[in-house]
């Protein structure tokens, strides 16, 4: 991420919870509703999910870990979702997988913003 770019302040929570994660590569991320983080997560060895990825399959997505913390699935309709990632302290590639993709897409999530090499990216979903 540039100096000059304006870097969305989710991303800096995001990043937080990142810093949590156990595995070698990191990634954080956190729902975003109304302005409000409503639930957050880290990727972490074993956990409930059965996602194939390309993290790995035996692991718990940051992303699917988001979604898991918000009790009521009624409130992620309509929602962002910021997944950070860094590699040598700079933004990584934190492209959510298909799996992912289509797990946050089936609860309703309308926006997914991801750090990349250049800074950010936004894909609707
Ligand atoms: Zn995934």
């Amino acid at each position: 991420m540039s100096d000059t770019l304006q870097i969305p302040r989710h991303f800096r929570t995001a990043r937080l919870e990142m810093q949590k994660s156990r595995r070698r590569i990191k990634l954080g991320a956190v729902i975003v509703r109304g302005g409000n983080i409503i639930g957050r997560g880290k990727n972490d060895a074993g956990g409930r999910s059965t996602l194939k990825g390309i993290y790995g399959s035996r692991s718990t997505h940051a992303e699917v870990a988001a979604v898991m913390s918000v009790k009521d699935p009624k409130n992620l309709r309509g929602t962002c979702i910021y997944v950070y990632r860094e590699a040598n302290r700079l933004p990584a590639n934190a492209r959510p997988c298909q799996a992912c993709r289509e797990f946050l897409q089936a609860h309703g999530i309308r926006k997914m913003y991801y750090t990349c090499e250049s800074g950010f990216a936004v894909v609707s979903l």
